[in-house]
């Protein structure tokens, strides 16, 4: 046994073939998922390193790649108490670094040789020990690997020297934990990523808290799916620079020694346990995000959940190796010195387990064992440093530690990217998407609002300014025409009776004389009065007139000006129209944003299923739905809805649904975009699955919906999913009297007719099978084509395909069979009408299973009646039926067959013709 691990040249050769696999990995899915490695100091790991991170990296595969444990051996220098004791004494050991070798002195005359993948010697510095034995392994965890750094040895070999050391009063002296946290600081983004860390210590198989010692019981809680442990109940802090982190080891180690003085033992004898995650978000820094008057639609399209990356780096410090005392010397009860033992035991156990490939591993056994349970023999990158002491006193110690670091060497792991979408992040984006869109919204709104408001007030303000111009101009027109008037009047007055009094004396005045010749001239005199009174009349007249002109003028100036008025007012109104007809157009485009924040929101339940669907495919490995039943069809369809009520997006998803609603899922179903109309047909395919969801689906007219894809679409895609949905919704029969009522058969076989997919033709065949099974829809089923469309299918060849036609066949064969027992039916079989009998008997030995059987009813069915016994015979399914009478594995239908057979006498008289034995 021994031999194996010193075989020094055997060994090497194996170290070689475990590392090819870790080289190139030409995997095209595995490229697309890798990025580039930033060209940070950190990622260029020194050539001597155990293993190289960026082959990891770049070897990302779901199957994860072999990483092997690696392991170097660290030798301590002697201490001033061995310089004493052991100063005639040659070291045990013997170094030879540059061959990787080990010399272990067995005697005077003899050693044994043994390979690690690094041998480092007393010299060898804290920094070349932290790039050979612990860089590769951060590498891997700021990549989304988990890692792990362990030291194994004698107490007081150097493990916590190598781990732990603070190096505060010397930099140069700083331990792996320390360099570990200096690195990830420095590659991680503190704004994006997520950097916390847990420090406990097992002691006796009790996990104590060293960040809070009060908590000392900390237990163990295994994920049973995908066989994490965690330690929900150990305090977690948040690192935001590396002084925090030195003072979180600070206050871990106090609390240990305070425990350890309070158990009264030393830290020797417990394992000390630091965790590290990081959490990295990979696209969440480049992902869409729509611009300020950005297409909605573009970034519906590219919508897709951020993906996290969960490294997980655990460094543990193991207890001493040397064998305790059974007897209770040293100050340990028998009961602490199995306890102590029992972790390291329980380790070396799985060690020797895995590295024998055997097939039972002792995981459970302890503690240590069960959170190591991803380190050695898991899918974590795994590094370990066996320390030793040259003293020859303790040669049996130092043996046994590097047959430990031997054994470790021969474990393999696989390698596996933690990674995860992450829908919450995505979820909190479209929710501030939607925010930032409405108050937008909100914010137009209410700006034209306050515009038409402020025009409507100014408008107003104006006419009624002019109204009030216009009418006081017109009333100061008017008194001033008014007085005008009277005043003329009151001249004329005055003249008329000035003019009166003058003929009053004049005519006295002639009375006296009373000479008619006077009366002549005093004639003429009067005359010429009268005449120049009247040019006087006539000179008012014309003023008067002339006055009135001016009048009318006026007026019509003002009547102008109001016109004038009214006009601008006009022109308010239209810019209110103009305003309005603006705001309409807003209110149009928010409706569409609405759309298709609705489009965005469906598409991702859409993704949330898909998502769904896949890690359910992936935890199955891969569905495995034998051909045929509309179960396993309703089945597929329905498991791509999230069972598992544990699971928290099946929550949100509901919510969603809730929030984006029914009639706008299916309105969107008319949407123009095919990609939109796919992903709704998707999540209403996914709908109608559920048989509770079914009836709200038909009520809110999405049959109609479906069928009408059917005849409108160009997609395949669309096809296929549509008829699945049609093919669930048949199940129900008032569904399926809706779906001949609206021409279904017709559309299903124009459909089957263009379709190449056979998963189109599959869900087409299941539809139309469904309604095969319906007693009342024989007649106009045929009468459309139903099974001419079916036979049509069978071109395909695709044995999916032909289990849901045999079904079909079957369930009208059923139906056929019942209509003529109660006599409802007369007349040969309306399958063989159309031509169905030759591909029965074609198939009715059809290799697959679930076709045989239903063409082995479908004939039991038709043999039922004598009116197609003609037919039967002479198309060779006779023949068939004595075969499954004979052979048929299930009974019942052997039996069925028999029976139809002997009460025939058609079949019963060829039988005898031809001699067959039965
Ligand atoms: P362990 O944790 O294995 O019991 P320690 O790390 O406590 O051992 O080491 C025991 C003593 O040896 C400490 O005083 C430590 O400083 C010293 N020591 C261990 N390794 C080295 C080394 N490589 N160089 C210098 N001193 C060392
Ligand atoms: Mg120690």
């Amino acid at each position: 046994m021994a031999n194996n691990f010193r075989n020094g040249s055997s060994h090497r050769s194996s170290l070689t073939k475990t590392d090819r696999p870790l080289s190139v990995n030409s995997n095209a899915k595995g490229a697309v998922k890798s990025k580039p490695l930033p060209a940070s100091g950190l990622r260029k790991s020194s050539p001597a390193s155990l293993g190289s991170a960026a082959a990891a990296a770049a070897a990302k595969d779901d199957a994860g790649v072999l990483g092997r444990v690696r392991v170097a051996v660290r030798l301590r220098s002697r201490n001033e108490e061995e310089m004493v004791a052991d100063a005639d004494f040659a070291d045990c050991v013997e170094l030879q670094p540059e061959l990787k070798r080990l010399k272990l002195r067995k005697n005077n005359w003899d050693t044994d040789t043994y390979e690690f993948d690094e041998v480092l010697t007393e010299f060898a510095s804290q920094k070349r020990v932290y790039e050979v034995v612990a860089k590769p392994v951060v590498e891997s965890v700021l990549d989304g690997y988990n890692g792990t750094i362990m030291a194994y040895g004698q107490t007081g070999t150097g493990k916590t020297y190598t781990l732990g050391r603070l190096g505060e009063e010397d930099k140069a002296s700083r331990g792996i934990m320390v360099r570990a946290m200096e690195d990830i600081l420095a590659d991680v983004s503190l704004e994006t990523d997520s950097l916390t860390v847990s420090y406990l210590q097992l002691y006796m198989e009790t996990i104590q808290d060293l960040l809070d010692p009060s908590n000392d019981n900390i237990s163990i809680v295994e994920d049973p799916k995908t066989g994490d442990v965690s330690l929900p109940g150990a305090t977690v802090v948040e690192i935001r620079d590396q002084q925090s982190f030195m003072e979180l080891l600070r206050i871990g180690e106090a609390n240990r020694f305070a425990a350890n003085t309070k158990l009264n033992t030393t830290s020797s004898r417990s394992h000390a346990i630091l965790m590290v995650h990081v959490k990295r978000s990979v696209e969440g820094r480049d992902s869409t995000h729509s611009s300020e008057n950005g297409n909605v639609t573009q970034m519906v399209k590219t919508l897709k959940p951020p993906i996290v990356r969960k490294g997980k780096l655990v460094v543990v410090d193991l207890a001493g190796s040397e064998r305790i005392d059974k007897s209770g010397s040293e100050g340990h009860t028998l009961e602490e010195a199995k306890s102590i033992n029992l972790s390291l035991s329980a380790l070396g156990k799985c060690i020797n387990a895995l590295a024998e490939g055997s097939s039972h591993v002792p995981v459970r056994d302890s503690k240590l064992t069960r959170l190591l349970r991803d380190s050695f023999g898991g899918t974590a990158r795994t590094s370990l440093v066996v320390t030793i002491g040259p003293s020859p006193r303790h040669r049996g110690e130092t043996a046994s530690t590097i047959m430990f670091g031997q054994r470790a060497m021969k474990v393999e792991n696989m390698l596996k990217l933690k990674e995860e979408f992450d829908y919450k992040s995505l979820s909190r984006r479209l929710d501030i998407q939607l925010d930032k869109l409405i108050v937008e919204n909100e914010r137009k709104q209410k700006t034209f609002e306050d515009e038409i408001e402020r025009i409507t007030i100014e408008a107003q303000n104006r006419i009624s300014e002019a109204e009030r111009n216009y009418e006081d101009a017109l009333e100061k027109e008017r008194l001033k025409y008014q007085k005008d008037y009277m005043e003329s009047i009151k001249k004329l007055e005055e003249k008329w009776i000035m003019n009166q009094q003058k003929q009053g004396s004049e005519r006295i005045m002639a009375g006296s004389k009373d000479d008619s010749s006077d009366v002549a001239s005093n004639g003429k005199d009067s005359m010429a009065s009268v005449v120049e009174e009247l040019a006087e009349v006539k000179k008012l007249l014309l003023k008067e007139t002339q006055s009135r002109k001016a009048a009318e003028g006026e007026v019509n100036n003002l009547k102008s000006q109001v016109a004038q008025w009214k006009r601008s007012e006009a022109s308010g109104n239209t810019e209110i129209v103009k305003l309005r007809e603006m705001l309409e157009d807003e209110t149009q485009q928010k409706n569409k944003l609405e759309g298709e924040i609705a489009i965005l929101q469906s598409q991702l339940l859409q993704l949330s299923f898909e998502a769904d669907e896949t890690s359910k495919r992936l935890d199955k490995g891969g569905s495995a739905n034998g051909p045929g039943s509309l179960d396993s069809l309703m089945t597929e369809v329905r498991n791509q809805q999230p069972k598992d009520s544990g699971n928290g997006e099946k929550a949100s998803i509901a919510k969603l649904f809730e929030q984006v609603g029914l009639h706008k899922i299916l309105s969107l179903l008319e949407a123009e975009d095919t990609d939109v109309q796919i992903h709704a047909v998707k999540v209403v395919a996914n709908l109608a699955s559920e048989e509770l969801n079914q009836a709200k689906i038909v009520e809110a007219g999405g049959l109609s919906s479906l069928l009408m894809l059917l005849r409108t679409s160009e997609d395949e895609t669309i096809h296929r999913v549509a008829a699945g949905a049609i093919a669930n919704l048949a199940m129900n029969e008032t569904n399926q009297e809706l779906i001949m009522a609206q021409g279904g058969i017709r559309l299903l076989s124009m459909t089957a007719a263009n379709a190449e997919d056979p998963q189109t033709l599959r869900m087409i065949a299941g539809a139309i099978a469904n309604l095969c099974g319906n007693d009342k829809l024989q007649t106009k089923l045929r009468g459309e084509g139903g099974i001419k469309a079916l036979l049509g299918m069978v071109r395909c060849g695709h044995p999916d395909v032909l289990a849901q036609v045999a079904r079909g066949i079957a369930n009208f064969a059923k139906c056929e069979s019942r209509a003529a027992t109660q006599g409802t039916k007369t007349g040969k079989s309306l399958l063989i009408e159309d031509g169905a009998l030759s591909w029965i008997v074609q198939n009715a030995n059809n290799g697959a299973s679930i076709i045989r059987r239903h063409i082995e009813l479908a004939l039991c069915h038709l043999a039922q009646h004598e009116v197609n016994a003609k037919d039967m015979i002479t198309g060779g399914a006779l023949w068939e039926l004595v075969r499954i009478s004979q052979d048929c594995s299930r009974e019942d239908i052997r039996t069925l067959a028999h029976r139809t057979l002997t009460s025939s006498p058609a079949f019963r008289a060829e039988i005898s013709r031809l001699r067959i034995e039965r």
